[in-house]
């Protein structure tokens, strides 16, 4: 088999077999397809798209080119959780200890920063002395331990997922329905748990720009999941504006502790506790109203702050950095972007907000550049506030002082204000 065939056929929107599919990744793997005829390959499949036969094809290969995890070992139900990414949305550091502080388990893998949208391993590590590498021993331990573990792409689970992730973050093939359905469906699959709730974000912070779009994605994944049998349920949630007020690393494990200690923007708390109480529903703990409940005290009685809090330490995190978040400081250059004019704001480009905050240091614009930690945006304003001129919409962060004048640039042009 050439690739080059390969990606002609798929050019020609022609479906590929299970035996080419899983041929692509295996070579991709070994080293002999290389970056540039995958990112083709990447492209044609963003442009012709995959049947669902094709993208379960592409899932289980991506899935079985590492371990595929058996968590017997761990005691109890184990219930993952994933989101499709969008901007500001940091569901899972508040969501995860919630649902562990009321004795589900949860082991999973996160991806990073993803084009526009932030990844949880990116802001995980901006805790100081977080691993998100260790081994898969440890994290059963630590899943075990404390209920609840999260860490990166490990070379060994759906390695795949890894190096493709990090070539559609720079090669523009991430909004695609097969692309993001296989990524998120191989972690799940390799991280062997017996239920998952996916978060399918839609709107102009999400990958999906539209509710039918965003349902496709949603029962794509969930057929997937229910072939391998997993007992699935995928909530939409809505990505018109950023999800709380933080964007960026630490700037949003710094909102996620505010929400864990029950002081979280409404938007933020109100979606974490529904993907809580849908998690502890596929645990059998009781139907989504009652779960909504439960998942609610966690924050109110300090359940979820110190799942947190053993989370962080278990994985050699200085939870001192938790326990006061201003302790870590500030980035070194902020700015804030004032109104231009008095009015309404009718609409946010919400993927523009995260693209200012990729240009502050927050992502990536290039494979394996390192964040910087402290980069994002605070917003002070969002979609049907009355703002007078000069008003402070957001404040910028940065440690790069060249790179705010862009940014400001492209975060003032994502508001739409009405007078
Ligand atoms: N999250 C993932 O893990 N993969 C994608 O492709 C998009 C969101």
């Amino acid at each position: 088999m050439r690739m080059y065939d390969l990606i002609q056929k798929k050019k020609q929107g022609l479906a590929l077999t299970d035996d080419e599919i899983k041929h692509i990744i295996v070579q991709y793997m070994e080293g002999t397809i290389p970056d540039y005829q995958m990112s083709a390959f990447l492209m044609a499949v963003c442009l012709r798209g995959m049947s669902r036969e094709e993208v379960a094809s592409l899932t289980f290969a991506m899935a079985h080119s590492g371990e595929v995890l058996d968590l017997s070992s761990v005691e109890g139900v184990k219930i993952d959780k994933h989101s499709t990414g969008g901007v500001g949305d940091k569901t899972t550091l508040v969501v995860v200890p919630m649902v562990a502080a009321l004795g589900v388990k949860v082991a999973k893998m996160s991806g990073r920063g993803l084009g526009f949208t932030g990844g949880t391993v990116d802001k995980l590590e901006s805790i100081p002395g977080y691993r998100t590498d260790i081994s898969i021993e440890q994290f059963l331990q630590t899943v075990n331990l404390v209920g609840a573990s999260v860490i990166g792409q490990s070379p060994h689970l759906a390695p795949a997922d890894k190096k493709l992730y990090a070539l559609r973050d720079v090669t523009a093939t991430v909004d695609s329905v097969p692309l993001i359905a296989a990524s998120i469906m191989s972690k799940k699959l390799a991280a062997g748990c017996d239920g998952i709730v996916l978060d399918v974000t839609v709107g102009s912070g999400a990958f999906m720009k539209t509710e039918k779009e965003a349902a496709n994605l949603a029962d794509v994944m969930v057929g997937i999941g229910e072939r391998f049998g997993k007992k699935m349920v995928a909530v939409v949630t809505g990505m018109d504006v950023p999800l709380g007020c933080a964007v960026g690393n630490w700037l949003e494990v710094a909102e996620a502790v505010r929400t864990l200690r029950g002081d979280g923007p409404k938007d933020l708390t109100d979606t974490c506790c529904r993907l809580a109480a849908h998690m502890l529903c596929l645990a059998g703990r009781g139907g989504v109203e009652d779960c909504e409940g439960m998942a609610r005290a966690t924050l109110r009685d300090g359940g979820a702050f110190d799942a947190f809090i053993r989370m962080v330490e278990a994985h050699g995190g200085d939870v001192a950095y938790v326990r006061n978040t201003a302790l870590l400081g500030e980035a070194p250059y902020r700015t804030p972007v004032l109104a231009g004019k008095s009015g309404t704001i009718a609409a946010m480009d919400t993927e523009g907000i995260g693209g200012a905050s990729v240009l502050l240091g927050a992502g990536r614009k290039v494979k394996d550049e390192a964040v910087d930690a402290l980069a994002g945006i605070v917003i002070h304003k969002k979609t049907g506030e009355r703002v007078e001129r000069g008003d402070a919409l957001a404040v910028l962060h940065t440690s790069d002082e060249g790179a705010l004048d862009a940014a400001k640039d492209k975060f003032a042009a994502c508001y739409d204000i009405v007078s």
